[in-house]
């Protein structure tokens, strides 16, 4: 079975995403103030491997790293491809909504789905 790395790179899933964070538009290198490290992009499995999920490219998305980290712990539906944001400032607030109000909002009610208004985009 392929790895979902190798699927990812087969079907060209940063490519299908603009190069960029399906949740915040974040792109590799860019560095919000409050992180050490620029952002990076990552394969990210909508249902995770622990819970059956599949590493064919219906269940993989990209994350940039710091909507992974956050994600991980509730879960987020598959998103749709979005335009990359260039300003680093709305990149902030998307993650900063992500995780202090999206996130602990899903915990209450489970996995659902969430549209991109709730989303905020
Ligand atoms: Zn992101």
């Amino acid at each position: 079975m392929k790895i979902y790395r190798e699927v990812a790179i087969e079907c060209e899933l940063e490519k299908t995403y603009n190069y960029c964070c399906a949740f915040c538009g974040g792109t590799k290198g860019q560095k919000p103030s409050k992180y050490h490290n620029p952002l990076w992009l990552t394969v990210d499995h909508v249902q995770t491997q622990n819970e059956g999920g599949s590493c064919k490219k219906e269940n993989l998305q990209i994350l940039c790293n710091r909507c992974n980290s956050i994600k991980n712990r509730w879960g987020l539906p598959k998103l749709e491809p979005r335009e990359p944001e260039f300003d680093i400032g709305k990149v902030e607030n998307a993650q900063h909504r992500l995780q202090y109000k999206i996130m602990p909002a899903r915990r209450k009610t489970g996995w659902t789905y969430i549209s991109r208004i709730e989303l905020g985009y």
